[in-house]
């Protein structure tokens, strides 16, 4: 005996999926339009929210399809800075993160790539997880979607710098990034978006040569290969120089900027040798630099105090590009750069790491 036909995941499908299946049903292309706005724009979450289609066509669409999304476990709100931290249930029960950060006008949210991380950055929460899968376009754009049903207003900036290593799940989030991008979809400019890679070269050249209109951060945190290969293990195959090639090959397209996100990881990166090597390093090439005092996150690293920040900041002035000291917003919430481990029933409990590195993005 057959059991009842498998109901189409109609999220999954993306616009034009969307456009063809709603064909298949012999219905016209505009009931399409009405769903996908549903689905993206309003963030429907049942065929009955769908005031406007007919009860005729909710039936059909109850019988032939469902609307899966992400589950809010929890929403953590920092005292200090007002940002909050949610926790999501994906359908086969793993839970990733996403992070609000409202400051001023500007409503940014941090958004994760993958269950866990494969790169293990020392200094980061999420790479102690280890890999469990990589997220579905419809998981990656859903965050943000929940983000806006749960506060109430739409999203203004997106970072792709939560759980997992992005250009590692490359077709998934240009996908979900295209449609926060669409017009039609959640209408985020695209010098809004960015994405932020630990330094995956085949990634990063393939985002250069698509032209990916997005914002680019590498998260540098070193500027030797011992150092940087000690804290983030993924350098042992794409080495700075190499990573630097890649990174000035995408720079040569006019207006292209990338951001360099430096952890200050006290007594480890933070002396003025650090400070000259990585002015040695990025001397010539337009960038920002963000420099971000470490978060204890995982055990081993020490924060460096406000003086020795200053004086970093002071010993790569030469630069002459923007520097930023970003002292991490919801640090206290466990949602600052670092920090977010997707707590999964089955790693709650995982030992304190108690190795002397750590790293962060
Ligand atoms: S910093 Fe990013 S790339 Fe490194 S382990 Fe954490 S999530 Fe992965």
């Amino acid at each position: 005996m057959n059991g009842p036909a498998k109901k189409t995941h109609i999220k999954a499908l993306g616009r034009a999926g969307l456009e063809q299946w709603v064909s298949t049903l012999g219905e016209k292309p505009y009931r399409a339009r009405q769903l996908w706005k549903w689905l993206i724009q309003r963030g429907a979450v049942s065929f009955s929210d769908m005031t406007d289609l007919s009860k005729a066509f909710r039936a059909r669409l109850e019988a032939t399809a469902e609307i899966k999304s992400l589950r809010q476990v929890s929403a953590d709100g920092s005292r200090d800075t007002g940002a909050v931290k949610f926790l999501w249930e994906c359908p086969d029960g793993n839970r990733i993160e996403s992070v609000h950060i409202p400051e001023g006008d500007r409503r940014t949210v941090c958004i994760s790539s993958q269950v866990g991380c494969g790169l293990g950055c020392l200094f980061c929460a999420t790479g102690r997880l280890g890999f469990t899968r990589n997220l579905e376009s419809w998981e990656i754009l859903d965050q943000v979607i929940g983000v806006r049903r749960e506060t109430g207003a739409a999203p203004t900036n997106i970072v792709v710098m939560g759980m997992g290593e992005p250009f590692l799940n490359y077709d998934a989030v240009m996908d979900a990034l295209a449609v926060m991008n669409d017009p039609e979809g959640l209408a985020i400019g695209h010098r809004k978006i960015t994405v932020s890679t630990a330094g995956v070269i085949p990634g990063l050249l393939r985002f250069t040569e698509e032209n990916r209109p997005y914002k680019l951060a590498v998260s540098l945190n070193a500027a030797t290969d011992g150092l940087r290969t000690r804290i983030m293990p993924v350098n042992r195959k794409y080495p700075i120089a190499a990573l630097m090639e890649a990174v000035r090959a995408y720079s040569r397209a006019p207006g292209r900027r990338v951001t360099f996100e430096y952890v200050l990881l006290a007594g480890l990166n933070d002396s003025r040798e650090d400070a000259s090597r990585l002015l040695a390093l990025l001397r010539g090439l337009p960038c920002k630099v963000n420099l971000i005092p470490y978060n204890p996150a995982v055990g081993g690293f020490q924060r460096p105090d406000e003086d020795r920040v200053e004086r970093f900041l002071e010993w790569i002035k030469p630069l002459r590009s923007p520097v930023i000291v970003r002292w991490s917003r919801g640090a206290d919430i466990g949602a600052a750069c670092g920090q977010l481990a997707g707590s999964r029933p089955d790693r709650q409990d995982s030992p304190a790491f108690e190795g002397p590195t750590g790293g962060l993005r």
